[in-house]
Order: C-alpha cells, then structure tokens, then sequence
C-alpha cells in the first residue's frame, strides 16, 4: 500500500485539506493508506512565477512535493495560484505516473454558483491526478479520466472511473 501525503502551500484553508483528505482517505482506500495530511503550509516556489503571464510554472511545485517524501511515497499539493505548463495556457492540475500530484484551486472557484460547486471541482480534478498518478492515461468514456481543460468540462464529467479504468487501477495497482 502506498502512503500519500497531502500538503498545502501558501494560502490554502485547512477546511479544504481536512475535507479533501478525508474523501481521498475513503474514496482511494484500496490504493493509498494511509493519507497523511501535513498541518503546515509549503512556501510558494520562488522561480515559479512568470511576471509576463501572471502565473506560475507548474513544475517547481511538484518539485518542492519531492523534497519532502520519502521516494515509495506519493504526494498531492494543493495550490493556490494559477498554473501553466509548457503545452498548456493554464491548467487544472497536473500528475506524474507513479509520481506526485498537484491541483491549482483558483480557476475551480471562478463564476460557482455555490462553495459546494467549487469543492466538488477541486474533488474531480484531485481524483483525475491522483488516476494518473496510479497509472492510468486520459479516457474516452463516461469516466473522471476524461481530459478537461475548462469549467464546463469539469463540471460535466462524473467524479468516478469507468469500468475499464477500475479494472486498470486494479491490474496495475492490485
Ligand atoms: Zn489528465
Ligand atoms: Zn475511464
């Protein structure tokens, strides 16, 4: 079983850590034991900002999650600014298989309707990297591994792996 750590950096409530652990604690229980939450917060990478863009490279928050795990660990950062990575303008979150995990909160709160709309957003994403952290790639079905790259796609998708993708979490991770 793989232990997964869950950090928040700057700026990140406690609230959204506690709910957020406790629903990857029931939902991913046959993959990761425990789910540690870690009470104090990462600083913001320094060489993450872009100041032409206004954003932040995804890529030195992964980096940070890997100085603070042991390396059969698994991490999960949550963040509080707004991503990009080299291929995409912005990003949600972002995962590497086998690997650590981080989901960028600001855009999943744009325009909600209510605080519920935007933690079910945040549940989606976190569950699609932490799929493909345990392996899997983007999927064409009815599934949460559905690649979405806007709010309306988020919200479209369902918060649960197919059958084909469940079979595939097993096979890889049983
Ligand atoms: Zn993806
Ligand atoms: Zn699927």
């Amino acid at each position: 079983m793989t232990r997964l750590h869950v950090y928040g950096f700057k700026g990140v409530s406690t609230d959204l850590l506690l709910e957020l652990t406790m629903t990857i604690t029931s939902r991913f229980s046959q993959f990761f034991s425990p789910v540690k939450m870690h009470p104090v917060r990462l600083p913001v990478p320094f060489d993450s900002y872009d100041p032409v863009r206004s954003q932040y490279k995804a890529s030195p928050f992964l980096w940070v999650i890997s100085t603070q795990i042991a390396a059969q660990c698994c991490g999960l950062g949550i963040v509080n600014q707004d991503l990009y990575t080299k291929e995409l303008n912005f990003i949600f979150g972002v995962a590497e298989k086998g690997g650590n995990a981080v989901v960028a909160i600001p855009r999943l709160c744009q325009k909600p309707t209510s605080s519920d709309l935007a933690f079910e957003r945040i549940k989606k994403v976190t569950f699609h990297e932490l799929g493909h952290v345990l392996g899997l790639d983007h999927c064409d079905n009815d599934c949460v591994m559905v690649f979405s790259n806007s709010l309306e796609e988020c919200d479209q998708k369902p918060e649960t792996f197919c059958s084909s993708c469940q079979q595939r979490l097993a096979a890889v991770n049983g």
